[in-house]
């Protein structure tokens, strides 16, 4: 399990931070305000990207992760945070955007419907626009799919797919200034990633995981995203700093 954590961290670290030539560079980063997307902001900044964060006031259930978001982005040295409003509780069909939906408490079969549709689709686009306002031609994503809950825009091809559009959709792209779009942590685990971000000095108490986090970012314990955050620490051996009303 030790081997298995440590090869594509270190990998990551000492490979891809040795090689790259896009450094200094303008670069859009989602940034949530969850575990995930501070880690990649941590590793783009790594890389040496002027990163340009994005958040989405989406009508999410707790306003917690926004202020996590605008904490994160301060502190992690972001040479600007933005946060855009687009109110997806006026499609509603989630548990994260529709109140009469509550969030479940134990695994699911399928797709969770803690899903919000269209949600990552929504926010690349959103980065993509402001990428190219920067004259940026990096975006990076913290999506995820081995340790996620199943969402079918979390997965590699998907990403590749956005990318794909992003190069046909923009002035900048057709007139030679293609668009990346990273995902450095599609394929680790919970446990690589917050190695790789405690590595690179993130600080995770910072951040808010949970679905339904109360005002304060204390944590329920029992969404799907507590447990697998949860277990992510306790598989790198790692302490979780979060702050948690029913320990997981
Ligand atoms: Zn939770």
């Amino acid at each position: 399990m030790n081997n298995q954590v440590k090869t594509p961290t270190e990998g990551i670290l000492n490979e891809q931070l040795a090689h790259n030539d896009r450094a200094g560079a303008k670069a859009v980063v989602l940034l949530s305000g969850g575990l995930d997307s501070a880690t990649v902001l941590a590793y783009a900044r790594s890389q040496g990207y002027e990163c340009y964060c994005l958040s989405l006031d989406y009508h999410q259930r707790h306003i917690a992760e926004l202020n996590a978001a605008k904490n994160i982005a301060a502190v992690m040295g972001a040479a600007a945070h933005k946060t855009a409003q687009l109110d997806l509780s006026l499609f509603g069909g989630s548990a994260l955007t529709d109140d009469a939906i509550a969030v479940p408490e134990k695994a699911s079969e399928g797709i969770p419907i803690t899903y919000v549709p269209a949600r990552n689709t929504i926010m690349l686009s959103l980065s993509l626009a402001w990428a190219e306002v920067l004259g940026a031609q990096d975006i990076f994503i913290g999506v995820n799919a081995l340790d996620y809950s199943g969402y079918p825009d979390c997965r590699g091809e998907y990403v590749k797919a956005f990318q794909a559009m992003a190069n046909l959709a923009t002035k900048s792209a057709v007139e030679g200034k293609t668009i990346t779009v990273h995902a450095p942590l599609i394929d680790m685990t919970k446990a690589q990633i917050v190695q790789l971000g405690t590595k690179l000095g993130v600080d995770y108490a910072m951040t808010v995981s949970c679905y339904q986090a109360d005002s304060q970012g204390e944590a329920c314990g029992v969404c799907d995203s507590c447990r697998l955050r949860s277990e992510g620490f306790a598989a790198a051996g790692l302490v979780d700093p979060t702050r948690y009303k029913h320990q997981p």
